[in-house]
C-alpha cells in the first residue's frame, strides 16, 4: 500500500460540552484498563437535564427519574503509536445503549496537550445493543507523551463527555531502509493512469467504509502463514529510489514475508472478502472485513482461491503468494486498516479484541 492510497479521515464538527462533574465517578484499576462507572444519579440528572437532553430524553417518557442508565467505559491507559485503543461501553440498567444515548453516535477520541484530536472513532453495537466497542487507530508517527482520552456521546444540539481519562502514547522506534526499483517498477510506482486513480479510490471507499452491521469476528486473529522470514517491518521509514535518480520518502505500511512463489496464504481470521482482484500496485490482491471499520490486505499475490462476496474462517486458504504489482522479489504483504488507518498487524496477532 502506498502512502497516496490513504485518504483524509472525514472529520464531522463537534461541539463540546464540559463533562458535570457529579456525574463522573471513577475508579483506578491497577490492570491496564480503566473502568470508568459512570452513573447518571437521579438529582444529577434532573440538574443536568438542560446540558443533557439526550440522556433526559429518553424513549420511555414514563420512566422513573431513579431508573436512570449506568454506563462502564473500559479505556487503555496506554498504547503505542501503530498499534489499536479499544473502548468499551456497557450499559448495565437495562436500557439498550441507542436508548441511553438518545439515539445519538458515540464516539472515542484521542486528544493531545494542545486538545487537538490525534485519533478518532465511532462505536458500534457489539451482541445486541448492550455493549458498544470503538477501535481507536493510532498512527505510526503519532507523537508520543500525554493525551487524553474522550469518549463522547454526539448528538445534533452537541457533544457531551461520557468519561475522560489520561492516555499515554508510548515512544515506538521504526526502523529505516531504501528500496531502490528498477525501471518497472519506477513505472508503477509513477503510474497515474485513470485505472490506477480508479483502483486507489475503489480501495479507500472501501477501507474508510464503517459498515455497522459488520461484526463478524473478535479474534483470537492469526498470522497468514507459517513464515518467520520477513523482510521489511510494519512502520518502516522507507525511501524508494527511482531509476531515474529521484528518490522518494514513505512509510511501509505492513509486514512483508520473504517467501517462495506458490506458499499459501490463509485468512487472518473470520469475515466477509470484500475485494479479490488484480491492482496496478498491489498486484493479486484480497480485502477481508472483519469488524466495523477492520480490514485485513494481502498483495502481490500470485493466485486467489477466493471471491469478493464470500465468508472465510481463519486459516481458510485466499491464496497463494507471488510477486505482482510493485514488487522487487516473491513476498507477502500484509497490512491491517482500522477506520482507514494502518495499523500493526502484529498487534492482531492472537488478540481477542472484546
Ligand atoms: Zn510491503
Amino acid at each position: 500500500m502506498r502512502r497516496e492510497d490513504r485518504g483524509m479521515r472525514p472529520r464531522p464538527p463537534t461541539r463540546v460540552i464540559p463533562p458535570t462533574r457529579a456525574l463522573l465517578k471513577t475508579r483506578v484499576n491497577p490492570r491496564a484498563l480503566v473502568p470508568t462507572r459512570v452513573i447518571l444519579l437521579t438529582a444529577a440528572l434532573v440538574s443536568a437535564a438542560c446540558i443533557l437532553p439526550a440522556f433526559a430524553r429518553g424513549r420511555d417518557d414514563n420512566r422513573p427519574a431513579s431508573a436512570a442508565p449506568s454506563l462502564s467505559v473500559l479505556a487503555p491507559q496506554s498504547a503505542y503509536p501503530g498499534d489499536c485503543a479499544v473502548v468499551i461501553l456497557e450499559y448495565g440498567d437495562g436500557r439498550s445503549s441507542s436508548e441511553a444515548t438518545g439515539e445519538t453516535r458515540v464516539e472515542a477520541a484521542l486528544r493531545d496537550e494542545t486538545g487537538a484530536t490525534r485519533a478518532r472513532a465511532a462505536a458500534f453495537a457489539l451482541d445486541g445493543s448492550r455493549r458498544e466497542a470503538a477501535i481507536l487507530a493510532l498512527p505510526p508517527g503519532m507523537t508520543p507523551g500525554n493525551y487524553r482520552l474522550i469518549v463522547a456521546s454526539v448528538s445534533a444540539d452537541g457533544t457531551v463527555i461520557l468519561s475522560d481519562t489520561p492516555c499515554a502514547v508510548e515512544a515506538r522506534e521504526f526502523v529505516s531502509e531504501t528500496v531502490r526499483l528498477d525501471a518497472a517498477n519506477t513505472a508503477i510506482k509513477k503510474d497515474a493512469s485513470a485505472e490506477r486513480m480508479a483502483q486507489i479510490e475503489e480501495l479507500n471507499g472501501i477501507l474508510f467504509r464503517q459498515d455497522a452491521g459488520a461484526v463478524r469476528f473478535a479474534g483470537p486473529y492469526a498470522a497468514p502463514l507459517q513464515s518467520s522470514r520477513r523482510t521489511s517491518q510494519y512502520g518502516e521509514r522507507r525511501t524508494y529510489a527511482y531509476s531515474n535518480g529521484s528518490a522518494e520518502r514513505t512509510t511501509h505500511l505492513g509486514i512483508d514475508f520473504g517467501i517462495p512463489t506458490g506458499s499459501p496464504v490463509y485468512a487472518a481470521g473470520d469475515g466477509r472478502v470484500v475485494l479479490a482482484k488484480s491492482r496496478v500496485t498491489t498486484g493479486w490482491t484480497v480485502v477481508i472485513e472483519h469488524f466495523p471499520g477492520v480490514y485485513s490486505l494481502y498483495y502481490h499475490l500470485d493466485s486467489l482461491s477466493c471471491g469478493a462476496g464470500e465468508t472465510v474462517r481463519t486459516g481458510t486458504l485466499i491464496g497463494k503468494s507471488g510477486s505482482t504489482g510493485l514488487s522487487t522479489g516473491p513476498h507477502l504483504h500484509w497490512e491491517f486498516r482500522v477506520n482507514g488507518e494502518a495499523v500493526s498487524p502484529d498487534w492482531f496477532v492472537g488478540r481477542v479484541l472484546f
